[in-house]
């Protein structure tokens, strides 16, 4: 498939640079560079469980996932792990610490840098279903449901392995609501399922 420069509207041409094949521009110095792509995920504690949500949207309609997304260009990686955390469990998350960063490599797309953190929900914060999200809750770590993406699987293994988790331990009032909600895994409210 031919590419064109952003610059200057001409295709670009194969030029070797530091050893890669890449496109370039003959006319001046744009590149199209295979960048990888960066996205977070984050880890919300609350009463010793996780939040996670149901998606609405492909990929991974119907299955659950850690709030997250990418990050924009002139975005802070914790920002937009905030940001997420915002549109997808309409929570303000506070985050507490970094769990990982690792690559994602995929096929037929750009690779991703995934930056994980652990977090919490921010004083008389509660959570629901953002846009994206069929509905929402706090599962134990022990039980969890299908998830969408292996990433976020590996990020709750590397979760599950972290020294600061033992914290969690400690009992912590972050939770509002709790004893309006009934005694079950499910914690968050719901929406109907939506038609694309
Ligand atoms: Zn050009």
């Amino acid at each position: 498939m031919a590419h064109f420069c952003i610059n200057c509207g001409a295709a670009l041409v194969t030029r070797v640079i530091d050893g890669r094949e890449l496109e370039a521009c003959p006319n001046d110095s744009f590149v199209l560079w295979r960048d990888p792509k960066v996205a977070t995920a984050v880890v919300v504690e609350v009463d010793g469980g996780v939040v996670l949500g149901r998606r609405s949207i492909e990929p991974g309609y119907g299955l659950w996932c850690l709030p997250g997304g990418f990050v924009n260009d002139d975005e802070d990686p914790a920002d937009a792990a905030i940001r997420e955390c915002l549109e997808e469990i309409s929570a303000q998350v506070e985050l507490t610490g970094l769990l990982g960063v690792y690559h994602i490599a995929k096929t037929g797309a750009a690779s991703m840098v995934g930056i994980s953190y652990r977090g919490r929900l921010a004083a008389g914060a509660r959570i629901a279903a953002g846009a994206e999200m069929l509905e929402v809750g706090v599962f134990q770590i022990d039980s969890l449901p299908p998830l969408a993406f292996p990433s976020h699987e590996r990020v709750l293994a590397e979760y599950l392995k972290s020294p600061a988790r033992e914290e969690v331990e400690e009992p912590r009032v972050a939770a509002t609501a709790r004893h309006a909600s009934p005694p079950s895994q499910f914690q968050g409210q719901s929406r109907p399922p939506r038609r694309r």
